[in-house]
C-alpha cells in the first residue's frame, strides 16, 4: 500500500494553522501521501509567538484552554509547561472592581460574590443556574434548538442589564471580539462550559509552541514552508512561484479570506479585528495571574502576563498585555496607557511599549444561526477546512481538520 501511495498522487494541505495541521497529522497516520503547504516561514498561523530581546510575545494575546477535547486528544500538556490564570476575573465597574472568581474552585473567595457585594441575590441565583446548565449538561442539549444572539441569551437567563453590562459583557467582548454580543449563543454555552470546568494558561514557550508541537508529530518531507498556494486548479494547485503540483484531493486549510479566493464561490464569513498591546515596566502594576476587565470596554482585557509566565519577559521586567477592538490609529496607544493608569492605579507614563499587533480577520464573525460544524466539502476533491467551519477557537479549528481528514478518507476516490 505504501509503495502504490508514492507514485499516487496524494492530498495537498493548503495552509499550516491549526486546522490544517491536525488534517495533516489524520492523513498521515491513515497511510495517505501528504503535502503540507505553507505560505510563511513557520507554522501556527494565528496562534505564533515572536521572541525579541527576551521578550516572548504572541501575536494578539490569547488564553489556552485544557478543556477543549481536541487539546486533550492531541497535545502533551506536560510538554508545554503550561502556567494558569487564576480561575475567575478582576472586573472593574462603575462602582469600582470587583472579583468574579469561581466558588468551587476559590471558596474564601466567593464572599466577593455575595449578594449585595457584587451582584443582587436575583443576578446570583440566575449566574449559577446559568453556569451549572452550561457545565452539567451534555454539550448536545445546549446546542441544539434554535439558535441565538448571546444578548438574547444572557437577558433569557434572568440576569440583570446592569451585570449583563459591567461584568459579562466586558468579559465576552474580549472572547468574540464583539461589544454587542451578537455572537451565537451556542458558542456562548461552549465558552462558558470550558471557562468553567477547564483551566485558562498560557504555555512557558508561547502561544506558538502549540502548533509547533503538533507540526513535530509529521513525518518528515510532509510540510514546505514559505510555499504561497496561488491558485486551486483542475489538477492540483498552482504555486506562487509558477510551478503546478498534482493532487488527487485538496484541502484549503487557510484562513476565511484566503479560502474564498482559493475556492471561487465559497461563501465566508467577515471578520472580527484586534490590537494587543504589550508593555514593559518595572514593578508589576497586580501581583497576581488574573485577567482584569473593564466595563467601559475602552479595553477589552488586560493582564500582567509575567505573572502567569515569568519567560515571557528578561528577568526583573513585568510584561503586561492588553488588547483593544480594531486597528491602532494614531493616538490609540496613548489612550489604552491612560486607560491602563486608572486600572491598575499605576503610573503608566514610564511604561515602555515592546509591540503593538493589530490582527486583522483574527476571528469569524459567528452570527446566528451558526452552525458548530460545517462539511468540508466543496466540490469532488476539493475540501475546506479552518476556524471559520465551525468556531472561531483553538477546538473549533482542530475540530475542522479533523473533518477535512475524515472525509477526504470516505471518499472512495482517495482510499
Ligand atoms: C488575537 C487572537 C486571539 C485568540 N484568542 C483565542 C483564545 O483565547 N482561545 C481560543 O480557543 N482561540 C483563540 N483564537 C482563535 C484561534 O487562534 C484560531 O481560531 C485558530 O488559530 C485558527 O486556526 P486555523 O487553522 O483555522 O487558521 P489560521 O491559523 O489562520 O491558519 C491558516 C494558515 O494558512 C496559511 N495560508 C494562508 N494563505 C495561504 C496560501 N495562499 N498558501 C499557503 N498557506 C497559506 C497561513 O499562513 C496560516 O498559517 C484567537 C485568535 C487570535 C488571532
Amino acid at each position: 500500500m505504501a509503495s502504490h501511495h508514492q507514485s499516487a498522487p496524494g492530498t495537498i494541505i493548503v495552509g499550516a494553522g491549526l486546522a490544517g495541521l491536525a488534517c495533516a497529522l489524520d492523513l498521515t497516520r491513515a497511510g495517505q501521501r501528504v503535502t503540507l503547504l505553507e505560505a510563511s516561514d513557520a507554522v501556527g498561523g494565528r496562534m505564533r509567538t515572536d521572541r525579541r530581546e527576551g521578550f516572548r510575545l504572541d501575536r494578539g494575546f490569547q488564553v489556552f484552554n485544557t478543556f477543549y477535547p481536541q487539546v486533550k486528544r492531541r497535545l502533551d500538556l506536560r510538554e508545554l509547561r503550561l502556567r494558569p490564570f487564576t480561575p475567575g476575573l478582576l472586573a472593574h465597574t462603575p462602582t469600582g472592581p470587583v472579583r468574579l472568581t469561581d466558588p468551587t474552585r476559590r471558596p474564601r473567595e466567593a464572599g466577593n460574590l455575595l449578594p449585595g457585594r457584587a451582584l443582587g441575590a436575583g443576578d446570583l441565583a440566575a449566574l449559577a443556574a446559568l453556569t451549572a446548565r452550561d457545565t452539567l449538561l451534555p454539550v448536545r442539549a445546549l446546542t441544539r434548538g434554535q439558535d441565538r444572539t448571546t444578548a438574547r441569551a444572557l437577558a433569557r437567563s434572568g440576569l440583570s442589564q446592569d451585570t449583563v453590562d459591567n461584568l459579562l459583557r466586558p468579559f465576552l467582548s474580549g472572547v468574540f471580539l464583539e461589544t454587542g454580543l451578537e455572537t451565537s449563543a451556542r458558542f456562548f454555552h461552549l465558552v462558558l462550559r470550558s471557562m468553567a470546568r477547564g483551566t485558562l494558561c498560557l504555555p512557558s514557550d508561547g502561544i506558538g509552541s502549540v502548533p509547533a508541537q503538533l507540526a513535530g508529530g509529521l513525518p518528515t518531507g510532509v510540510l514546505r514552508l514559505e510555499t504561497p498556494v496561488e491558485a486551486v486548479t483542475g489538477d492540483g494547485v498552482l504555486l506562487a512561484d509558477g510551478r503546478e503540483e498534482p493532487a488527487a484531493a485538496v484541502v484549503v486549510a487557510t484562513d476565511a479570506r484566503t479560502a474564498a479566493r482559493l475556492l471561487p464561490g465559497l461563501a465566508v464569513p467577515d471578520g472580527r479585528t484586534v490590537t494587543t498591546y504589550y508593555h514593559a515596566t518595572d514593578t508589576p502594576p497586580l501581583h497576581e495571574p488574573t485577567l482584569v476587565t473593564d466595563s467601559t470596554l475602552a479595553v477589552l482585557n488586560t493582564c500582567v502576563l509575567t505573572e502567569a509566565a515569568r519567560t515571557y519577559a528578561p528577568p526583573g521586567t513585568a510584561l503586561v498585555s492588553t488588547s483593544v477592538l480594531g486597528g491602532d490609529p494614531p493616538g490609540a496607544e496613548a489612550a489604552v496607557r491612560r486607560r491602563l493608569a486608572e486600572l491598575y492605579g499605576a503610573d503608566t507614563a514610564s511604561w515602555t511599549l515592546i509591540a503593538a499587533y493589530t490582527i486583522p480577520d483574527a476571528l469569524p464573525a459567528m452570527r446566528p444561526p451558526w452552525p458548530l460544524s460545517r462539511t468540508t466539502r466543496h466540490a469532488p476533491g476539493r475540501y475546506v477546512c479552518g476556524d471559520h467551519r465551525a468556531t472561531g477557537s483553538v477546538q473549533g479549528a482542530l475540530a475542522s481538520g479533523t473533518r477535512a481528514a475524515r472525509e477526504v478518507l470516505a471518499d472512495p476516490a482517495h482510499r
